[in-house]
């Protein structure tokens, strides 16, 4: 008898042959978000708040629970294709419609780690993808790119977002990169370990903010803030990341996991 799929992946799951790998960031009032420049900053993202309803006292004996507030663009999240004006015309594009098989897909790491610490502001290039394919196979369709900096290990939130009198300073993409993972390559999207998914200076980039213009523009979707990445192959990882199902929400907040074989 040959066990399906499934049932093999239950096994593994039990046997530790295949484990899990937690690529989100712990939420609290420190948790570094995006800052809008101040010409469009009429209102700020909310940073996470959590509010103590009772904890097994005289507010609530039995029972502990918070309420939460934070924008959708908080911590690890999730970026839906309505989240730019480029998508906002596409079907099934915000939280609560996206299709569910956007949510289980497989993973490839693009470890851009040394040209990152030559050079902040790196823009991963068309040339840096086709490097990373002639050693590892092409990037599959229905894939998630996740693009590896080791940004996530700067220790403090300024160090993070790292900004400077002329703006932020972090790493991002050569807009021809998006354009190729999206057309030539029909990816599901792209996951970085920064606060969002462009550059830090990508609003002086031609597109603007190429990464959510064009990837959102061709129906892509996109993590930010994700954590871990050294501990994923470069190919054979399976991401579960999966937003709240927010009606008509550009994003939200998500635990992702990497379900990674043991090498
Ligand atoms: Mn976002």
């Amino acid at each position: 008898m040959t066990m399906h799929a499934l049932s093999e992946l239950a096994v593994a799951l039990l046997d530790g042959s295949v484990r899990i790998v937690d690529l989100s960031v712990t939420l609290d009032g420190h948790t570094p978000i995006l800052q809008l420049p101040e010409e469009f900053g009429w209102k700020q993202s909310w940073p996470f708040a959590l509010e103590e309803i009772s904890r097994y006292d005289e507010r609530g004996p039995a029972w502990y629970w918070n309420n939460i507030k934070c924008g959708e663009h908080t911590g690890t999240h999730f970026d839906a294709p309505i989240h730019w004006i480029t998508g906002k015309d596409h079907e099934n594009h915000a939280t609560d419609t996206l299709p569910t098989d956007r949510f289980v897909a497989p993973a490839v790491v693009v470890d851009a780690t040394s040209a990152v610490q030559a050079d902040e502001d790196f823009l991963l290039t068309v040339d840096f993808l086709k490097d990373w394919e002639a050693r590892h196979g092409e990037i599959p369709r229905r894939s998630w790119v996740l693009y590896r900096t080791d940004w996530s290990k700067r220790e403090t939130p300024s160090e993070f977002l790292n900004k400077r009198t002329d703006g932020h300073h972090n790493p991002g993409w050569d807009p021809a990169a998006i354009t190729f993972l999206a057309e030539e390559r029909d990816i599901i999207g792209v996951g970085t370990e920064t606060v969002g998914t462009d550059a830090g200076q990508a609003s002086g980039q031609e597109p603007m903010f190429p990464c959510h213009n064009l990837m959102h523009g061709a129906n892509k979707c996109g993590l930010a803030s994700l954590t871990n990445l050294d501990q994923l192959p470069p190919t054979g990882a399976v991401l579960i990341a999966a937003p709240l199902k927010i009606r008509d929400g550009s994003g939200s907040p998500c635990r992702v996991l990497a379900l990674v074989p043991r090498s």
